[in-house]
């Protein structure tokens, strides 16, 4: 049985201590044009012994739920019977728990409880969005998908909907010809004119057709995920093909052919095999509230990341391979731990950057060393800058900018969501590395940590002994000291920025190991625009910048441009750049051609005029806001303009959103209705 812990964010893991859902099958109709999904969801369950579930009582099994219409409960296992169940009062954040009753025979002989739950999905589903034909890259076919990371996947089924709850799965989803289904699980065929009928059978039906999965790895609930549309594929190698609208797809392919089974074989070899078979992208339509979802076997991305292949937003695709091990084989067991899922996550992330730079040098007769450093010290820099930039604005002392939070009174993970579990894991990982040496000595642990834990969900607590363990019987008696001198606690769980993060001079300081060659420019250039207009007055720089090793700024490559634009706007956090400033700044770094190409681009660009009051950015920004709904974007942007001092932008903001809310993924329109709502 999968390791599990109670899990605050979940009815069903709360309720069942000891229980988990070890196997299910869906069978799901999906009816774009009343945008309605019905089906089944089969589950088989284990539940402790004795008796049946703790808290609720013997013979009673509790799933997580929201907003669904169950319809019917039946008990698989033979005799077949419906079963009584009740759904509890809803809470606003976790849904509502549903309870099934459970008569004393309902094991099989392999110890599983087989349930059936008949259902329907309400129009307030959180997980799914779907959108109009004309909201489609053709504009000729409806579409649908799914976002289940954090609790939404209890929208969508009813599950134990905790990542510390793995099972596999198989699906048949059925959409109306001609439309197509991708899933994150592997492709098992379509049978056409056969439809999901009410009672969750497969059955004939003309016009219709169902797509069939099988996800043999187990996987929490919140990897679940679909979309369905006027899909199309290309290979980029055997095991990876990318899906899209066929109007995007060479585009995509042509952005991710260079990097995809690149990034593949480096993540491999700093992680171990791949073992999940297919590792497919899905490019979805511009509403996708994230950058990237590391749905197994099918990574789910925005196209806002496409940029005319300059390089500068690939680091997604990096980061999405690298969840195949960190928090898809190895997952959080709860929303506390999520840095086990994040934080590892761009640890890895970094590592295949830095491994791809360094071959890359290699092949061109550099020093692959020194590329290794410098690429992984200019990232790393980076997250630290994103790090202070998030500490500074949710304040030193807020409970969720722990590394390992504290959910237990049932808060929405969605609103302790932020860089925190990203780059405060990251910045601890590397010092857990410092601490016994560096890269040489930690990967041989990282490797067995996550051979060791495949398929399983992991809490800090547990990490941290196996680091322990691992190290002190292999380092020798100084490393052992300072394994003992590590302060624990505050890294784990004191607010704020981490130990050693503004003692720079400290060995074991991660900033004192990182590499700032590259990152060094882009700093010199952020803070010549930045003294030369220090008081927003809008004085001409006094002399010219002088480029370093990196070249005029004008000819740097995206990532370089990126990370200047969003380290001018941290420095320019309360303090408004003067207008006269943008265009210098914008001639500088040769901006036009980027804008066109690169979203990032544009909306770090975008922000910098809000803030400075540019009332012509208003346009842009609102083309922005009505064509993408990635959170990324919106939430900042909507944010610039109901706090901005411009009267103008305020009044836009309210009204825009009340245009765009239903354009976008229900999880996007929540976020930005409560980020307005604080204001
Ligand atoms: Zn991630």
């Amino acid at each position: 049985m999968p390791f599990v812990v109670r899990d605050p964010s979940s009815f069903a893991s709360m309720a069942t201590a000891g229980g988990s859902v070890r196997r299910a099958s869906l069978n799901l109709r999906i009816s774009p044009e009343d945008a309605s999904i019905a089906g089944a969801a089969t589950l088989a369950v284990v539940v402790q012994k004795p008796g049946v579930g703790e808290a609720e009582g013997a013979g009673t099994f509790v799933l997580d739920t929201r907003a669904l219409a169950v319809q019917r409960v039946c008990l698989e296992t033979a005799p077949a019977r419906e079963l009584a169940f009740s759904l509890g009062v809803e809470d606003a954040h976790l849904g509502t728990p549903l309870s099934i009753s459970l008569p004393p025979d309902a094991e099989n002989e392999n110890g599983e409880i087989v349930i059936k739950v008949q259902y329907a999905c309400s129009p307030e589903c959180s997980a799914v969005q779907f959108l109009k034909k004309e909201q489609t890259l053709g504009k000729s076919h409806p579409y649908v998908f799914t976002q289940c990371q954090a609790i939404h996947a209890r929208s969508l089924f009813p599950c134990m909907d905790s990542p510390g709850v793995k099972f596999t799965y198989e699906a048949n989803v059925s959409v109306p010809a001609p439309l197509s289904v991708a899933m994150a699980a592997l492709p098992q065929g379509v049978t056409e004119n056969a439809a999901v009928a009410e009672d969750g059978s497969v059955t004939e039906e003309d016009g219709w057709r169902t797509f069939h999965f099988k996800q043999p790895t187990p996987v929490p609930a919140y990897l679940v995920a679909f979309a369905a549309g006027n899909l199309a594929k290309k290979a980029i190698s055997d095991r990876i093909d990318v899906y899209c609208e066929p109007e995007g797809l060479e585009e995509a392919h042509a952005e991710f052919a260079p990097v995809a089974e690149r990034y593949l074989v480096a993540a491999e070899d700093i992680a171990g095999p791949y073992t999940w078979g297919r590792c497919d992208l899905l490019v979805l339509p511009f509403s996708f509230p994230y950058g990237g979802m590391e749905n197994p076997c099918l990574t789910f991305v925005t196209p806002s990341i496409l940029s005319g292949g300059d390089g500068s937003q690939t680091h997604v695709i990096a980061h999405e391979i690298a969840h195949s091990w960190t928090g898809n084989l190895v997952s959080c067991a709860s929303w506390e731990h999520f840095w086990l899922n994040e934080g590892f996550t761009v640890f890895l992330e970094r590592k295949i950057l830095a491994r791809i730079a360094a071959d890359d040098a290699a092949s061109s007769g550099g020093d692959a060393k020194v590329a290794h450093a410098r690429e992984f010290g200019f990232q790393a820099l980076g997250g630290a800058q994103e790090l202070k930039e998030t500490v500074g604005r949710m304040g030193p002392d807020h409970r969720f900018t722990c590394l390992v939070p504290d959910l237990s009174t049932g808060e929405d993970p969605d609103d302790a969501f932020s860089k925190i579990p990203y780059e405060k894991g990251f910045y601890t990982l590397v010092y857990l590395e410092l601490c016994v040496g560096g890269d040489e000595e930690f990967n041989p642990f990282f490797k067995a940590w996550l051979a060791t834990k495949a398929n399983m969900s992991v809490h800090t607590e547990e990490f941290k002994t196996a680091y322990l363990d691992y190290f002190n019987s292999k380092v020798d008696l100084p490393r052992r000291a300072v394994l003992e001198s590590i302060d624990w606690n505050s890294w784990l769980h004191k607010p704020g920025l981490p130990p050693l993060f503004d003692d720079t001079s400290a060995s074991l300081s991660p900033h004192a190991n990182y590499d700032a060659t590259l990152r060094d420019g882009v700093m010199r250039l952020a803070s010549y625009f930045h003294h030369s207009d220090i008081m927003g007055i809008g004085t001409p720089p006094a002399s010219a910048f002088v480029p370093g090793p990196e070249g005029d700024p004008s000819t740097w490559p995206g990532p370089l441009v990126v990370a200047f634009l969003t380290e001018l706007s941290v420095h320019r956090a309360s303090t408004p750049l003067h207008m006269n400033t943008l265009p210098l700044i914008s001639s500088c770094v040769a901006l036009s051609p980027r804008l066109d190409r690169n979203l990032e681009v544009q909306f770090l660009w975008l922000k910098l005029r809000l803030r400075a009051g540019d009332s012509s950015a208003l346009d842009g920004t609102c083309a922005l806001l009505r064509t993408c709904g990635r959170m990324k974007y919106v939430r900042p942007l909507f944010q610039t303009l109901i706090s901005s001092k411009v009267p103008e932008f305020r009044e836009r903001a309210s009204t825009l959103f009340e245009e765009v809310k239903g354009t976008y993924h229900p999880i996007a329109s929540k976020m930005v209705s409560r980020d307005l709502q604080c204001e």
